[in-house]
């Protein structure tokens, strides 16, 4: 019975900043090395240049990891060897493409993990995670601590100058002093 069964599916480790999700995806990953298989991990370039690189947590953990700048360049890196685990960070950067290779790689046998933020800093749904949170077998949402009332965050909260950012800010305010912090919906703020 069951003497067909195939491995190969997409695990999603989703939340806001400070939830963990870094820590959780190499996590899995270790373990997976701890088991002898063979891994690989992927980030999003911010240059459009690959290069190796580290995905590294808030804890210091780090792990090295590949910088690529579209989600088909994944492939030429496997190059028809074996593995048996393909992590993906910050997978939230990559353009929609990404849903057909992750696909693949678990249709071909591989697991795949990925980790990335499922809002921005609206409060709104940052695509792709959404339908990759659809195709995925397996979706943990983790949670941050609210820093205003200790509730369970689930928003990344933008500040400039220690204020909320306003709905419309660009995505680098010059001259200005940027930060983010975790809050629940309830202390949650976007100015409009
Ligand atoms: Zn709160």
């Amino acid at each position: 019975m069951f003497e067909n069964r195939k491995v190969g599916w997409i695990e999603c480790i989703c939340g806001s900043m400070f939830s963990g999700k870094s820590e959780e995806l190499l996590r899995r990953i270790k373990r997976g090395i701890i088991a002898k298989q063979n891994v690989l991990l992927f980030k999003p370039s911010i240059d459009d240049r690959y290069s190796l690189d580290k995905v590294s947590t808030h804890n210091g953990n780090s792990y090295e990891s590949i910088s690529i700048s579209s989600a088909d360049e994944i492939y030429k890196f496997i190059n028809n060897k074996k593995y048996d685990i393909i992590g993906i960070d910050e997978v939230q950067f990559f353009d929609s493409n990404i849903l057909k290779v992750i696909n693949k790689l678990a249709d071909d046998g591989i697991r795949v993990i990925v980790a990335g933020l499922d809002m921005d800093f609206k409060g709104e749904p940052f695509y792709p995670m959404p339908e990759i949170m659809a195709i995925s077998e397996i979706v943990t949402k983790l949670h941050a601590v609210c820093s205003v009332c200790g509730n369970e965050a689930s928003i990344s909260q933008r500040l400039i100058n220690g204020e909320p950012a306003s709905y419309n800010d660009p995505v680098v305010v010059i001259g200005a002093s940027e930060s983010y912090e975790a809050r629940c919906r309830h202390c949650h703020k976007v100015k409009l």
